[in-house]
């Protein structure tokens, strides 16, 4: 039996992980649950999984967790705090981690799991975006397996060449082809955009989303994140990353090669493909996904991103380019700019504002330890926090 930790498991990612997961029980077994405070769920999930340990984030959840795990009879233990997350994500009895905690909270406990060398399943592309090369150090030092479960990169993962030395050229890779739905907003008049509401902004055509990424598809911050995380997960130099508009969200990214060919990956919008790909690898296993329609899907259409109408993309762009600890402060005030979005106390479209003017006013540092990048996300979060109020 294969020892599975969920971080994040109350989520979205955390409960298509669970649904592919109970299809296999035979296969793989629950070893930790986690969240952040949904001590219901996660106290449903525990009565389902009867998983070893299940960790909240918040104190105050973990004790009312523990109150109703105790009703139940179940012998769960529960723990709380970033010292569980990181306890759960090195376990000897876990042979995989999916790191599907959102935002940078999830750094930690996936850095802990490349540490202890663990099968790393990444969802949690924030993780990656803030700490980059740290984190692929940390794979590669301690023999970690790094699996991308971002549906994009994972797509992209499964064209490339077998056994990808890391090097595009040699592999005869010429381009990344990263496709992006374009979100709610891609046609909306420009001038609307300004009274957009949360709930607007998480009705994502094509896929069902937490409410963090829904936001990131709508600016599109979460395709500059994911070119961030493509950058990192195959080496890829920046320019060598194209994100193609694809409205259908069918095929889900591409590579192409010297010779010419293109290889696309496609499938149903459903992150249990994904998930049930990663989980596997090399192998294949039943996810539950419907079966994808060519005659009903009919056409792909591909467009050009529009960089004037998603300025994020164009940031995270730069970020890049800055290098350092500018991905970092990108990724740290756009999420206190999202949060406060959802709480309605921003508007949609001062969030690339909030970003640009951190990323302007904050030069990069280097970013060659964990302690480095940590007071970069700090000083960020707390720069954003000051423009916004
Ligand atoms: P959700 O908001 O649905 O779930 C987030 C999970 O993280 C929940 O279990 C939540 O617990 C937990 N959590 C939130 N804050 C903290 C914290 N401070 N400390 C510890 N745990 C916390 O997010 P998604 O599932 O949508 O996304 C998760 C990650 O996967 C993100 O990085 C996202 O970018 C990525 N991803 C998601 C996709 C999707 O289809 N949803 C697709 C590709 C990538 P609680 O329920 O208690 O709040």
């Amino acid at each position: 039996m294969i020892g599975v930790t969920v971080l994040g498991s109350t989520g979205s990612i955390g409960v298509s992980t669970l649904d592919v997961i109970a299809r296999h029980d035979d296969r793989y077994r629950v070893v930790a649950l986690s969240a952040n405070s949904d001590a219901d769920r996660m106290a449903a999930q525990c009565r389902e999984f009867q998983p070893d340990y299940a960790v909240m984030a918040d104190e105050a959840a973990a004790e009312a967790l523990a109150l109703q795990l105790q009703q139940t009879g179940l012998e769960t233990e529960v723990l709380a705090g970033e010292e569980g997350l990181v306890k759960v994500a090195s376990l000897a009895e876990t042979d995989c981690v999916m790191a599907a905690i959102v935002g940078a909270a999830g750094l930690l406990p996936a850095l802990a799991a490349a540490r202890a060398g663990k099968r790393i399943l990444l969802a949690n592309k924030e993780a990656l975006v803030v700490s980059g090369q740290i984190f692929m150090d940390a794979v590669r030092e301690n023999g970690a397996v790094l699996l991308p479960v971002d549906s994009e990169h994972n797509a992209v993962f499964q064209c490339m060449p077998p056994g990808y030395s890391g090097d595009m050229l040699h592999d005869g890779v010429r381009r990344i082809l990263l496709t992006a739905s374009g979100g709610p907003f891609r046609s909306v008049d420009l001038a609307e955009l300004e009274a957009v509401t949360p709930d607007q902004a998480c009705a994502h055509p094509t896929w069902v989303m937490g409410r963090k990424i829904s936001v990131d598809s709508a600016t599109m911050m979460n395709k500059g994140l994911e070119v961030i995380e493509a950058r990192w997960l195959f080496n890829a130099e920046p320019e060598r990353i194209q994100v193609v508009i694809h409205p259908q969200s069918v095929i889900h990214s591409l590579v192409e090669y010297v010779d010419g060919s293109v290889l696309a990956q496609l499938g149903s919008p459903d992150m249990r493909t994904p998930i049930a790909n990663a989980l596997a690898w090399p192998e294949r296993i039943a996810a539950g996904v419907n079966q994808l329609d060519l005659f009903e899907v009919a056409r792909l259409d591909f467009e050009a991103p529009d960089f004037a109408r998603f300025p994020c993309l164009r940031l995270a762009y730069e970020a890049l380019e800055r290098g350092g600890s500018a991905s970092a402060v990108l990724n740290a005030a756009n999420e206190v700019a999202v949060a406060a979005f959802l709480d309605g106390r921003l508007k949609f479209t001062a969030i690339a504002a909030v970003v640009e003017q951190t990323l302007n006013a904050l030069p990069p540092a280097a970013a060659d330890s964990l302690e480095q990048v940590l007071d970069a996300d700090r000083e960020a979060r707390a720069f954003a926090g000051r423009l916004i109020n």
